[in-house]
C-alpha cells in the first residue's frame, strides 16, 4: 500500500480520498476548508495543515480542484518543488486542455511524470468508487497511475498523450449537453402533441432517438429509472458544471478552429438557464425552460 497526497476534498475529492483510504492506502489529505478536512479524517485519511505536508514522501499526488488556475497554482507553489523523483502526479480535475499540457510539460521539466485523469460520473460515483477515468500521459505514467485510479473507479481508459484525457472529457460532455437539450425539446413537443411521456419513452429508448439522456437520465419525472427529475431536479450533475464543461469545449474548439455549432448553441442555452433558476438545479432541469 502506498502513501498518497490528496489535495482538494470537495464534493468529488472527499469520496475519492475515502475510497483510497478504504483500499488500505496512507492518504495525507489537504483542503482549504476545515469542514472538508474533518470529513476526510472521519473517512480514514490523515488531514494535514498544508499541501507541502501532504506531498512530502508521497508516491502519488492526486488533485481534485475546481479549475485550471487552482491546479496551476497548487502545482507551481507546492508540488514541483516538494514531490520526490519517481512520484506520479495525477490531476483528476476538469480543466482546459492547454493548462493540462502546460502543467505536464512543467512536470517533465522538473523530472516528474504527470497525467491528466478527469472523471465521468458524479458525486454518487465518486462515493461508490465507480468513476470512469480518461487519462492523458505517456504509457509509463499511465501504468504508474492506473492502480490508484482503479481503487477509485470502475473503468480507467488511456486516451493518449498529455491533454487527451481532458479532450475526451469535454468532447463527451459536449455530446451530453447537446443530447440533453434535444431530449428535453422532444419530450416537451411530444407532450404538446398529446403523447403520453411514458409511451414516448417506451418508443425513443428502443428506437433511433435513443441516447443516455433519454434512457438513463430521462428529464421527465416518473419516466424511466429514477433521476433528478424525480426530485424536482435536485442533486445529480449541477447545471453550472455542465456550463463550465461546455465553455471549456468552446474554448478548445476556438483554439483549433473546429466547427461546433451544436455545442455553441448548447453553451448559449445553458448560459441562460444558469443565469436564472438553473444555478441550483441538475442540468436536466433545462426542460423547464423548453416547456
Ligand atoms: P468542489 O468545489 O466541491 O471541491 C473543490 C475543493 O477544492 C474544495 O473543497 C476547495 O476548498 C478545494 N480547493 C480549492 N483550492 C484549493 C487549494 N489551493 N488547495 C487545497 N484545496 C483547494 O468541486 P467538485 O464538485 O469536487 O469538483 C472538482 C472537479 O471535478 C472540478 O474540476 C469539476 O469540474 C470536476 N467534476 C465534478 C463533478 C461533480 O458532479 N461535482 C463531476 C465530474 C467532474
Amino acid at each position: 500500500m502506498a502513501r498518497i497526497a490528496f489535495i482538494g476534498l470537495g464534493n468529488m475529492g472527499g469520496g475519492m480520498a475515502a475510497n483510497l483510504a478504504k483500499a488500505g492506502h496512507d492518504v495525507r489529505a489537504f483542503d482549504l476548508s476545515q469542514d472538508a478536512l474533518d470529513k476526510a479524517k472521519k473517512a480514514g485519511c490523515l488531514p494535514v495543515n498544508d499541501a507541502i505536508a501532504a506531498i512530502e514522501g508521497a508516491e502519488a499526488v492526486i488533485t481534485m480542484l475546481p479549475a485550471g488556475k487552482h491546479v496551476e497554482s497548487v502545482y507551481g507553489d507546492s508540488i514541483f518543488e516538494h514531490a520526490e523523483p519517481g512520484t506520479i502526479l495525477i490531476d483528476c480535475s476538469t480543466i482546459d486542455v492547454d493548462t493540462a499540457r502546460r502543467v505536464a510539460q512543467a512536470a517533465t521539466d522538473h523530472g516528474l511524470a504527470a497525467v491528466d485523469a478527469p472523471v465521468s460520473g458524479g458525486i454518487a460515483a465518486a462515493n461508490a468508487g465507480t468513476l470512469t477515468f480518461m487519462v492523458g500521459g505517456s504509457a509509463t505514467a499511465f501504468d504508474k497511475a492506473e492502480p490508484f485510479l482503479s481503487d477509485m473507479g470502475k473503468s480507467v481508459i488511456h486516451a493518449g498523450a498529455n491533454g487527451a484525457g481532458q479532450a475526451a472529457k469535454i468532447c463527451n460532455n459536449m455530446i451530453l449537453g447537446a443530447t440533453m437539450i434535444a431530449t428535453c425539446e422532444a419530450f416537451a413537443l411530444a407532450e404538446k402533441l398529446g403523447l403520453d411521456p411514458q409511451k414516448f419513452y417506451d418508443v425513443a429508448s428502443v428506437s433511433s432517438g435513443q441516447s443516455w439522456s433519454v434512457t438513463s437520465y430521462c428529464p421527465v419525472p416518473g419516466v424511466g429509472p429514477e433521476t433528478p427529475a424525480d426530485r424536482d431536479y435536485q442533486g445529480g450533475f449541477a447545471a453550472p458544471l455542465m456550463l463550465k464543461d461546455l465553455r471549456l469545449a468552446m474554448e478548445a474548439a476556438g483554439s483549433v478552429n473546429a466547427r461546433t455549432p451544436m455545442g455553441a448553441r448548447a453553451a448559449e442555452l445553458y448560459e441562460t438557464f444558469v443565469a436564472g433558476e438553473g444555478a441550483g438545479l441538475d442540468f436536466s432541469g433545462i426542460i423547464k425552460t423548453l416547456r
